[in-house]
């Protein structure tokens, strides 16, 4: 399988919904995803799927994914212009946090994706999709900014909306980091130099990797 195969997002999904190892397809009740390209270029990634993605097959759709559409709300976009995705496509049992092998069997269903938008900007929210991309960073200190990733796609690293729901402190400073998004989307504030960020993202989103990595399955 090449990524040249691949003529949609569907295909991608369907591919990786057979091809994959993920042992939380045995617990979960369906992979979950979303099958539109956005026409801003502007790429979401969360953590993994919750009990209300699991159930409906897609993703950020419980109270986390209201408050990403509140957010998004707050800067001029909706949920129809963006695109959401997760580290894990499958819900963990309990909404636990992902395993390393969870994450790593994910790993390349994700590549594929990204190959295939060619994203503008890669927002990841929460530690689990920052560590993706900019693995030595703490995502308390970077909130907020973008860095240029090696594959150079701009990286813009903001907390995951589920641990604002219940702290009205993190929702202020996520509203404040969406409002720097806006600002970054607009030409208004640049990217932080990758020279500067440390990245040990060896098999990274760069093409030949994922084609490596699909001819493995
Ligand atoms: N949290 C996530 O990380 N992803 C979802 O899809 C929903 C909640």
């Amino acid at each position: 399988m090449k990524i040249e195969d691949f003529k949609s997002l569907r295909d991608i999904h369907q591919y990786f919904a057979v091809n994959n190892r993920c042992k939380l397809k045995k617990s979960a009740t369906q992979p979950v995803y979303e099958n539109n390209p956005p026409k801003s270029g502007i790429v979401f990634i969360g953590e993994a799927p919750g009990l209300n993605e699991d159930k409906q097959g897609k993703p950020f759709v419980g109270a986390a994914g209201k408050l990403l559409d509140e957010l998004l709300t707050n800067i001029g976009y909706t949920r129809e212009d963006v695109y959401v995705t997760n580290v894990v496509k499958y819900r963990p049992p309990d909404n636990r946090e992902p395993l390393p092998e969870e994450k790593n069997t994910c790993r390349v269903w994700l590549n594929a994706e990204l190959v295939f938008l060619k994203p503008k900007v890669i927002i990841p929210l929460g530690r689990h999709a920052l560590e993706r991309f900019l693995p030595e960073q703490q995502i308390s200190l970077v909130h907020g900014q973008a860095f240029t990733h090696s594959s150079g796609i701009p990286i813009f690293a903001m907390y995951h909306p589920a641990v604002a729901l219940y702290n009205p402190t993190l929702k202020d400073t996520l509203m404040k980091d969406f409002l720097k998004l806006k600002k970054f989307l607009d030409g208004e504030m640049k990217a932080i130099d990758a020279e500067k960020i440390e990245s040990n993202d060896n098999e990274s989103i760069q093409k030949q990797t994922l084609i490596d990595e699909i001819l493995k399955l």
